[in-house]
């Protein structure tokens, strides 16, 4: 390992010859995700959900790396298992796991259903839980890994008509600090990355909404909503040589939201 300062280089945020694992990389921040690891050097493997993800196809393809798809189910613990599988079948190894999909299912709690409940705490924890833990044992086999997973303001706040996806966002900040603990001696380093309010099919409905949209807009230090190309930058630099030392951290990109 280096330790002199001239060691230092940009190399240390190049990811030329790793695998990259981004769940629901096919739109939204997943989708910036892929591209900014690919344009670092990696190969991406995909899961997504409903589309076919042929756009991330070709943004990736254009970057020069090789992109592999698996469609299927993160709330199914089978499907979990197929897509390491097949990642390992395809590529030989798993460098880096995005930890991206997820769900929101808005309503009052007091009206709040179980199975919305029960739907968004399975994708959005659950699934980070099970392939977390199953990639984690091919990173340790390896001797190196980083796990990057999508956290949010509601790993911090209570928000509102949210009850299921606060919970799980909390959660994904707990098992990150959790896994971060226990895995950085294997030279895994497990982080997450808060989005704060990013213009996405996630968040299309609360932009419709004129009071919401305004009520958030107004509370943003940077008085903008963010996009995708906000956030990639964090991931290329958690997902590098630049982050080893850092560890179960959870890193608002906000606009200065969490500041406010
Ligand atoms: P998005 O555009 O709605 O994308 C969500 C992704 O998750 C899609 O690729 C979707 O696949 C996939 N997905 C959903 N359910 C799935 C399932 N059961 N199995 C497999 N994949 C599934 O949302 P986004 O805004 O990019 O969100 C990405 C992540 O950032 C989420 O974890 C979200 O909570 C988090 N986040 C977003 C914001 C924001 O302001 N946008 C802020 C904080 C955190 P299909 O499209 O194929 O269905």
């Amino acid at each position: 390992m280096e330790h002199s300062v001239s060691d230092f280089s940009m190399d240390f945020f190049r990811l030329d010859n790793k695998v990259a694992i981004v769940t629901g990389g096919n739109t939204g921040l997943g989708q910036g995700f892929a591209v900014a690891l690919a344009k670092a050097g990696a190969d991406i493997f995909i899961v997504t959900h409903g589309d076919d993800g042929e756009e991330t196809r070709k943004l990736v393809e254009k970057e020069g790396r090789k992109v592999e798809f698996f469609r299927g189910d993160l709330s199914q613990k089978e499907d979990i298992k197929n897509l390491i599988d097949k990642c390992i079948k395809v590529f030989g190894k798993i460098d880096i796991l995005v930890n991206n999909a997820g769900m929101i299912k808005r309503a009052p709690i007091l009206e709040y259903k179980d199975e919305d409940w029960k739907q968004v705490i399975s994708v959005n924890l659950d699934a980070v839980y099970y392939l977390s833990q199953k990639v984690a044992i091919i990173m340790a086999n390896q001797g190196s890994g980083k796990i990057i997973n999508i956290a949010s303001m509601l790993s911090f706040q209570g928000g509102k008509f949210v009850p299921a996806y606060t919970a799980a966002k909390h959660g994904v900040a707990g098992i990150t600090k959790a896994f971060a603990n226990e895995l950085a001696c294997k030279n895994i380093q497990v982080n997450a990355i808060a989005p704060g309010y990013i213009v996405t099919n996630n968040t299309a409905k609360i932009r419709s909404d004129e009071n919401r949209s305004e009520e958030i807009l107004e509370r943003i230090p940077a008085a903008r909503w963010g996009y995708p190309i906000d956030v990639m930058g964090t991931v290329v630099f958690l997902s590098g040589r630049a982050s080893d030392y850092v560890n179960g951290h959870i890193l608002a990109v906000d606009g200065g939201w969490l500041v406010r």
